[in-house]
C-alpha cells in the first residue's frame, strides 16, 4: 500500500507507514480532481478579465494627462536613448 504522505511504498496490512508513520487504517484526505480544477481555474480567470475592463474603464474615465496612453518620449528618456530623441 502506498503512503499518501510520502509515497512510500509499504507493505499491504500494514497499519502505519514504515517511513513517516502515518495512520494507513484511515480514508485518504480530499484530493482536488480535474473538475475542480477547472472549476477554480474558471473562477479565476473570469475575475481576472473581470477586473482588467472595470480597471479599464475606470483608468480611462481619469481627467488628463492621467488619461494619456501614449506617454511622450520626453517624459521617459530612460526608455529612449539618446539618438532616437534627437530623431
Ligand atoms: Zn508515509
Amino acid at each position: 500500500m502506498k503512503c499518501p504522505d510520502c509515497g512510500f511504498d509499504n507493505k499491504p496490512n500494514l497499519k502505519f507507514c514504515k517511513k513517516c508513520g502515518k495512520d494507513l487504517t484511515l480514508p485518504p484526505s480530499w484530493f482536488c480532481d480535474t473538475k475542480w480544477h477547472i472549476k477554480t481555474l474558471s473562477i479565476i480567470y473570469v475575475s481576472l478579465i473581470v477586473f482588467y475592463f472595470i480597471a479599464s474603464y475606470f483608468l480611462h474615465k481619469l481627467p488628463p494627462p492621467y488619461n494619456q496612453r501614449i506617454i511622450p518620449k520626453e517624459m521617459t528618456p530612460w526608455l529612449h536613448p539618446k539618438k532616437q530623441i534627437e530623431d
